[in-house]
């Protein structure tokens, strides 16, 4: 009879919510995470009154109630609506390309205008792919402008695409790029779903609440004392690095990291937004994050005097670095496909979350994935 019946590796959503199901299930879990903190990628820092996202600006969202009532049923919710705004050479336009984009890009009022205008910009590029035989776009450029046409791909697409990934939008797959809403209607909600928001308090609410009740240690390493931490409960949730799990005896998998340059300023509102996007090549970082604009809302971001913005510069991981974003491309999804399998044959351990799993997941689909679990 082992002291727990989940050792659990990593304390961000997808360990906590297993965590909190499991307790719910009468198991016993230990979480241990070798990060100082609890909550994983989602971690907030209070500075100066202000809950700062320190792995990047995270705006839950899902169309999936049981998942909405789920977290709601933890801790509140604000009404916060992402609605980015693009900074291009000093002029802005508001994301997603909707009419007020394309009002500001082109003048025009109403939803047949900008048709007109985004089906006069396709023409030639469709025609091109037409002469070289292809029906499918075949790159992020080609899907981009077949979608939008080219004045808007050169100002709100192109620098910031190659910023964030570090390739050519011709070498990028175009799929990145169809996770942006186009609209012909005045709305610059950046999602479709139907339920969106930020914990009131800050994400750290929804993390203690998750793990309230549950054993959890921080600054520790699983790798660090495998042995122990394999025989401690009778079965693993491993939510870090596949590869690292596996000794990386078939190579490396390859990430996109981001390094966040946080400022505070003596003033109560730096940009007006929450999220400003730098379009342009020129500008090294990618967005500016303000970070009060998540929980503060008309006079609230007045009375607090002072505030936190984050720039982010997206750039290639190496080792110590953090992994954000996964590079699902053939090599790595090859690679990773090799892992799986060995994974699979791990009886008596369960591989979850975005490092496990070498997937973007939004948060959502995670906590989703951990209520379908059965316990
Ligand atoms: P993580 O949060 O990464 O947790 C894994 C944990 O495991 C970490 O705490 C890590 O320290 C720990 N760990 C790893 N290895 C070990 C080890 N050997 N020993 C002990 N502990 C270990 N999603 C949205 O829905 N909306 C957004 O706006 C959004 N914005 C994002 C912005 C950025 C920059 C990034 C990178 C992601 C964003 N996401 C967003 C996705 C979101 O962060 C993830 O869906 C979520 O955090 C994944 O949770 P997880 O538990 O799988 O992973
Ligand atoms: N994108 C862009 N201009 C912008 C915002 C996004 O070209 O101002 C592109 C970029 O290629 C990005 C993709 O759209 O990778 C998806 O954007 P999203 O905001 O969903 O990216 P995330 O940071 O959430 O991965």
């Amino acid at each position: 009879m082992k002291e727990y019946d989940y050792l659990i590796v990593g304390s961000g959503l997808f360990g906590a919510t297993f965590a909190y199901k499991a307790k719910q299930a009468g198991k016993k879990c230990l979480v241990i995470d070798k990060r100082q903190h609890k909550g994983g990628n989602v971690y907030c820092e209070n500075i100066e009154g202000i809950n700062v996202h320190k792995y990047g600006a995270h705006i839950f969202h899902t169309s999936n109630k049981e998942v909405w009532n789920f977290v709601n049923s933890i801790v509140e919710f604000n009404r916060y609506t992402n609605s980015p705004v693009a900074n291009y050479k000093g002029k802005l336009y508001n994301l997603p390309f909707n009419m007020n984009t394309f009002y500001q890009m082109w003048g025009v009022i109403t939803p047949h205008q900008a048709k007109e205008k985004i089906e006069g910009q396709k023409a030639a590029a469709v025609e091109a792919m037409k002469k070289a035989g292809i029906t499918e776009p075949r790159n992020l450029e080609e899907q981009a402008i077949s979608l939008i046409g080219t004045d808007i791909y050169e100002a709100l697409i192109k620098g910031y695409t190659e910023k964030q990934w570090g390739r050519k939008c011709t070498e990028l797959p175009a799929f990145i790029i169809k996770r942006l809403p186009v609209r012909f209607v005045y709305d610059n909600n950046y999602f479709n779903d139907k339920y969106q928001g930020i914990p009131v308090g800050g994400y750290n609410k929804l993390i203690d609440g998750l793990l309230d009740g549950i054993d959890v240690k921080t600054g520790v390493d699983f790798f660090e004392n495998r042995s122990h931490w394999e025989n401690i409960a009778d079965k693993i949730v491993f939510t870090g690095k596949i590869d690292e799990f596996f000794d990386y005896r078939f190579g490396k998998l390859e990430y996109r990291t981001v390094r966040f340059e946080e400022e505070i300023h003596n003033c109560s509102n730096f940009q007006g937004n929450a999220v400003v996007n730098y379009t342009e090549k020129e500008v090294p970082y990618t967005r500016i994050i303000e970070h009060k604009h998540f929980e503060m809302f008309g006079t609230e971001v007045d009375n607090c005097q002072k505030t936190v913005i984050s720039k982010e510069y997206s750039t290639e991981w190496k080792d110590g670095m953090e992994p954000y974003y996964p590079v699902n491309d053939e090599k790595n999804n090859t690679l990773y496909a090799k892992y799986k399998e060995l994974a699979d044959k791990e009886e008596r351990v369960i591989f979850g979350g975005r490092l496990a799993e070498y997937k973007y997941y939004d948060m959502a689909p995670i906590i989703e994935k951990v209520l379908n679990l059965i316990f």
